[in-house]
């Protein structure tokens, strides 16, 4: 069963920097680095609220002890709930968007208010980490690696104790999925012998030109340490990770584009889609958690649903619980989580955005 939404004050002062995914193709990676650049490193440390975190450890510690005797402890790998971290809820280029922040206007609200350390608006590549709680330890399985998994990683996994990285999933290959590839390096070099990619036989030909040093590493320079990636191509067909089940859910990412959801346990992942397959309905029943996408208040565009979509499908699928990912900087967090609180007492609909940061306990 599903326990209910760790409460904010269990993760509060630590929270986003941002980002973005849409439909960006793959030869945007070399654009899209320049708009990391254009983050000045020295500024982000001043605003990253992970910095004052790590120096007041302890204090965050007491806070997570006193609050709820049932959540992880920092710093510590004693397996207690398994969870789902939101890694990162954002689209491809990040929240704050660059060009929001310097547009002399300063017209995007959102924007400006995803600036400030904490606020939840603040929003990077869409993925989750999977904490399946074992006697021996936490497991953890990353759906999507993206532009900016370093900087999500940075901001979560050492507060949380996340420190190895038993399998990442892979949902398709657009920038904001893969793009954090590269970044495993520190874990096959520092923390572990290698990580297995879980990947459909169609993203990983595309990873043979975006990361084709991974994918073949017997072109790189003998002693350069590249990410060891042990590729484990998936079809559309259920696959056991470690001792967990996943059940690939094919949706449609733009016309005649497909990504994968994932099912493991009860709980239902889709974080790209624009249309859902008749035959992928089957696979949601019975969904107690609902993750999915839902990029822009109004509409829904080429590629992503928008929310008034993301809302018929949970009409349809009716899940116990839906938390929106994927969102843009149109979505405000506070005003549309209102909004979708109302649903509650008008349909019984239990539905909100996540956020960055946000973990989720749950039983797998
Ligand atoms: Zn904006
Ligand atoms: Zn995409």
């Amino acid at each position: 069963m599903l326990l209910r939404i760790r409460p904010a004050a269990a993760a509060p002062s630590f929270r986003s920097i941002s980002s973005d995914r849409f439909s960006f193709s793959i030869p945007s990676f070399k654009s899209l680095s320049s708009a990391l650049v254009l983050f000045p490193s020295t500024s982000f440390f001043k605003t990253n609220p992970l910095h004052s975190t790590i120096t007041n450890l302890s204090a965050v510690h007491k806070r997570y002890s006193t609050t709820e005797s049932t959540t992880a402890q920092l710093g510590t790998d004693i397996p207690q709930d398994s969870e789902i971290l939101f890694v990162g809820t954002g689209t491809s280029e990040g929240i704050p968007r660059v060009s929001c922040l310097t547009n002399p206007y300063k017209t995007c609200e959102v924007c400006s208010k995803a600036a400030n350390p904490g606020d939840k608006n603040k929003r990077l590549n869409t993925s989750i980490l999977i904490r399946y709680s074992r006697p021996s330890g936490y497991l953890n399985i990353l759906i999507d690696a993206g532009k900016f998994f370093y900087h999500s990683a940075l901001r979560w996994f050492p507060t949380i104790g996340v420190r190895k990285l038993d399998a990442v999933i892979i949902t398709h290959s657009h920038a904001d999925a893969i793009g954090g590839l590269d970044d495993l390096r520190d874990w096959t070099n520092n923390v572990q012998r290698n990580i297995p990619i879980y990947v459909a036989n169609r993203d990983f030909e595309v990873m043979k030109k975006t990361h084709y040093y991974l994918v073949d590493t017997s072109v790189v320079t003998p002693g350069a340490a590249v990410s060891d990636l042990q590729f484990k191509i998936i079809s559309e067909e259920p696959f056991v990770v470690h001792d967990i089940k996943f059940t690939p859910l094919p949706v449609w990412h733009g016309k005649d584009y497909r990504s994968l959801g994932f099912r493991f346990g009860n709980i239902c992942y889709i974080s790209d889609v624009s249309e859902i397959p008749e035959e992928t309905y089957p696979l949601l029943k019975d969904c107690e958690l609902l993750i999915m996408d839902a990029l822009r208040p109004d509409r829904s565009s080429a590629t992503h649903f928008g929310l008034p979509r993301a809302l018929e499908e949970v009409r349809k699928i009716q899940p116990k619980r839906t938390l929106f990912t994927g969102m843009m900087h149109l979505m405000d967090h506070e005003k549309i989580n209102e909004q979708l609180l109302k649903l509650k007492d008008s349909e019984g609909l239990d539905v909100q955005l996540s956020y960055d940061g946000l973990r989720v306990p749950v039983t797998l």
